[in-house]
Formats: structure tokens, sequence, C-alpha cells
């Protein structure tokens, strides 16, 4: 078996055990117990505060210019580890190698990119209605932050809120991922190993709900920054409103992919099954509701169950191998309940619909049609492997369609139109909107939902603002 490391917790600039019995890691495609990983206890949690409230008074105090130049450190920290790092991550993960990979050197990115935006946090001067006043607008790290990051990128879901806050000048305690815990320590790692002072950057793992009790109400944080469902955030979110914190909520989606009849159909398959199927689905913005025009219908589904059929799955550490199993028994749990819940409303199975196997937690990659809308599946977020593909006749059905969720996250569209092009920017109820090709996720690009999806942005110069407070100073000579 590989070597895989068991995590510590991060405190204080000190890797240790925590407080409580530690929880375990499994394998994903075998099933196996793999590692161990630390869990606290509320006193390693009041360590972990103090030291954040100590770190931010000296990493505020850092010039921007300094703190940027220790975060290009761990990014390079982070690339030169990449072969080794992402091997761990498809041991505790599932993802093929190669997506372990690609998420390392995106990860490596996303520091640089925050660490050239810490020394463009710019404020500025506004003309007054007297001559001898003199309006300044500052901005300023919103302080300590308790962030909380999920198990499908372990690295990237954690590195966008590690790194515009450490950009900001704020500190941070990170809830790391409990089930896919060794990759995110790494990231954590290469920022200690940087120079990153003492308490700047906190790392935890444990029971999530007494962790964002604990954390969210005490008063030495003022930012939360939370990646998961719907439901988990709703409760976060009320927790750190009742207590005047400030709030980025990255949650659920249910992403429509709209294709007209005027598109490049090729490639709308291409760029669509891979979106669909990288990760094994659990990607928040996947496209999930597959809409396509009755012209192209027949010649877009062909395609797409050709495409899932193609797919190689097994685990990720094998060649060859395009979609490892799904990150936890959880998900497939949920994959054959709402598959055997559209069929048994009617829906057809196309390809797929299946676990495969008994051990690790492989499910075919499944495409759906037929299905009725009163189906778990058409409102539930799968997070899995699962592609539901109906009809529609002309745009405002689509777009009813493609508006009806209470999600509001990702939605793609394929059209040669310049017309419907323009359209479907106006009219489609979601955070970001990728027309003809895949284009989401760069770190210099806005990143989060709108309704239920959530609030507050995880890229581009927005997601620095949500760690940055503005001052106003005026002033009369
Ligand atoms: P879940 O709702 O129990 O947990 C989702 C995440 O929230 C996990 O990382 C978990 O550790 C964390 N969490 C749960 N309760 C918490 C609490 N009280 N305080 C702080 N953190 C808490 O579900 P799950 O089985 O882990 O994941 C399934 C669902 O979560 C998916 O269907 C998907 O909707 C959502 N999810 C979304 C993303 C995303 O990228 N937006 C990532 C992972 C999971």
């Amino acid at each position: 078996m590989s070597a895989y490391p068991n995590t510590q917790l991060y405190i204080n600039g000190r890797w240790r055990q925590g407080l409580n019995d530690d929880l375990t890691v499994v394998n994903p495609a075998s099933g196996e117990v793999i590692g161990r990983v630390s869990n606290v206890g509320v006193a390693d949690l009041d360590e972990a505060l103090s030291a954040a409230a100590a770190g931010f008074e000296q990493w505020r105090r850092t010039s921007a210019f300094e703190r940027a130049k220790l975060m290009h450190a761990a990014a390079e920290i982070l690339r030169q580890r990449t072969t080794a790092i992402s091997r761990i991550m498809t041991l505790e993960q599932g993802k093929p190698l190669a997506e372990s990979k690609a998420e390392a050197a995106a990860a490596a990115d996303i520091i640089d990119w925050f660490a050239e935006e810490a020394r463009r946090a710019y404020g500025r001067l506004i003309p007054p209605r007297a001559a001898n006043v003199r309006q300044m607008v500052v901005k300023e790290p919103v302080g300590p932050v308790a962030a909380f990051s999920p198990w499908n990128f372990p690295l990237n879901q954690a590195v966008r809120k590690v790194s515009a806050a450490l950009a900001a000048g704020c500190s941070i305690i990170l809830k790391g991922p409990e089930e896919t815990p060794a990759s995110c320590a790494e990231l954590v790692r290469a920022f200690a190993e940087a120079g990153l002072p003492a308490g700047v950057l906190n790392l935890v793992f444990g029971i999530p709900a007494d962790i964002s009790n604990h954390l969210i109400p005490h008063p030495i944080i003022r930012k939360i920054s939370f990646t998961g469902s719907t439901a988990v955030g709703k409760q976060l979110a009320s927790l750190a409103g009742a207590h005047m914190k400030r709030v980025t909520m990255e949650l659920g989606g249910h992403a429509p992919a709209i294709v007209f009849d005027d598109a490049d159909i090729d490639l709308a398959v291409r760029l669509l099954a891979a979106a669909k199927f990288r990760n094994a689905g659990q990607v928040c913005v996947a496209p999930t509701r597959f809409l396509i025009q009755e012209p192209v219908f027949d010649k877009f589904l062909d395609g797409l169950v050709k495409a899932a059929e193609a797919i190689n799955v097994g685990d990720g550490l094998s060649d060859g191998v395009t979609m490892g199993p799904l990150a936890n028994a959880r998900r497939v749990g949920a994959m054959e309940a709402l598959t055997a819940d559209a069929v048994m409303r009617g829906a057809k199975i196309a390809t797929g619909g299946k676990r495969i196997g008994n051990l690790g937690n492989f499910f075919q990659p499944t495409v759906l049609t037929d299905v009725p809308q009163h189906a778990r599946v058409l409102s539930e977020e799968p997070f899995g492997p699962l592609a539901i593909v109906s009809a529609f006749s002309d745009y405002n059905s689509a777009i009813a369609e493609a508006n009806r969720l209470p999600y509001g996250l990702a939605a793609y569209a394929y059209t040669t139109s310049a017309k419907t092009s323009a359209a479907l920017a106006r009219d489609i109820e979601s955070g970001m909107l990728s027309i003809n090709h895949h284009g989401l996720a760069l770190p210099e690009l806005p990143f989060g939902g709108i309704k239920d999806s959530g609030y507050g942005s995880e890229g581009g110069s927005e997601a620095m603002e949500s760690y940055l407070n503005t001052k106003l100073v005026t002033e009369a000579a």
C-alpha cells in the first residue's frame, strides 16, 4: 500500500495532536483505513483563537509587499511538491492523479494571484466640499477568519480562502476536511515553511458542528467563510448573523446547461461531458440539468451517452483511469436513491445507473432521460456522476426551467447566435454563466452564487473585498 501520512493540527506555529481521539481516513477506492487525523477539543480551539488574535496583530502590520513575497514563496514550495501532494490527494479523495496534479498546480496559481492582489488593496481620496478637508477611504483587514472547507477539492477550496485572507492581512483558523485532510495540510505546511509567523494560519479538524459552534460566535473571529451544502450554509449563516459576523457562503448548485439547435453540438458534448464527470461529478458548478433544443436532442444524447460510456472508472492511481470513486459512501447511497426515485417516477436510464462492484465507492457515469419534474433529482443537487437530459422547444421554456430552482451558482449555454447569447446574459439567474466554453474558476474571475447558492465571491478582486473593511477618515486641517 502507498504511504499515506497521518495529519495533525497546526496551531500557533506547531504541528500537534488534538485533545480528542483521532478520526480515521479511508481510501474511497478500496474502503481501507489508510490513516488518521487529529481531532480538536475545546482547549485546542481556544489556543487557536488566541494564536489567531496575536497572529492578526503581527500580520496586519506586515507590509503588503512582504506578505506578497511570502505568499509567492509558499506557492513555489507547493509547486515543487506537486507530485507527492497529488498522490496523497488521490489516495484520500479518489480523483484521478491527473486531476489531483491539476488541482495542486491551480492552487499555486491561486496563491500567486492573491499575492499580487495584496499589493493592490487600494483605498481612495474623495474630493471634499471644503478646501481644508481631506476625505480618505482606507482598506483594512477584517480580522481573524474562521474558514470551513470541504472534501471535494481538498486543496482548492481551502487555498481560495487562505490566500484571500492572508493577502488582505487577516489571520485564519481553517477547519479542513476530515475525510481528505492530508493534502489540505500540505497547503498549510507550504505557508509554514515559507516563513509565515506563528498564529497567522491555524489548521484544525474535528467534529464540524462542534468547531463551528465554538468559533463562529467567538468575539475574536470577525469573518466566516464556508463552502459546502446549502443546508449547513444556512445554519452557519444564521449563527454568524446572530453574532454580526461578515460571511462568505459558497454553497450547492444544480447547474443548467442549455444547448440550442444552432450550437456546435460536438463541442457541447465534449466540454459538457468533461465538466459533468470531472471529479466524479462532485463539483458545485458541475452541469446537471442538460436542456437540449428538440431538433438536436437525439444527436446530443447519443454523444453524451457515448462519452459517458467511454469513461474509464477505477482507482485514481491507475494509469488510464478517467474517473475515480466517489469520495465517500454517502454519495453512493445518494446516487442510488436519486436514480431509484427517478426511475420509479418514470425516468429512463440511458446509460449507467448502478454502483460498480462492492469494494470502494464506484458508481457508473449515468445519464437519465424522461425525468419528471417532481423527481427528487430535478430539485436536489446530485453531487455525483449523474446527468439529466431533457428537451425544450423554445428560448422562454429553457429559461423558465433554468431559473426554476432556488439554486443560482453556475449555468452553461451553447449557441452560435449572438442575439441568444446576449439574451442569456440578461435572463439567466446565476452567479456565473459560461457560454460556448467552460470558463469558470480562474483566480482572477469572481466565483460565487446567488439565491440558495450563497453570497460573496471566492475569486477576483471581489474575493479580496470580502476580507477587507472600508474605513472612512475625514480630516479638517
Ligand atoms: P454535509 O452537508 O454534511 O457537509 C458538507 C460540508 O460541510 C462538509 O465539508 C462538512 O464537513 C461541513 N459541515 C457539515 N456540518 C457542518 C457544521 N455544522 N459546521 C461546519 N461545517 C459543517 O454533506 P456531505 O455529505 O459532506 O456533502 C454533501 C453535500 O454537500 C453535497 O450534496 C453538496 O451539496 C454539498 N457540498 C458542496 C460543496 C461545494 O463545493 N459547494 C462541497 C462539498 C459538499
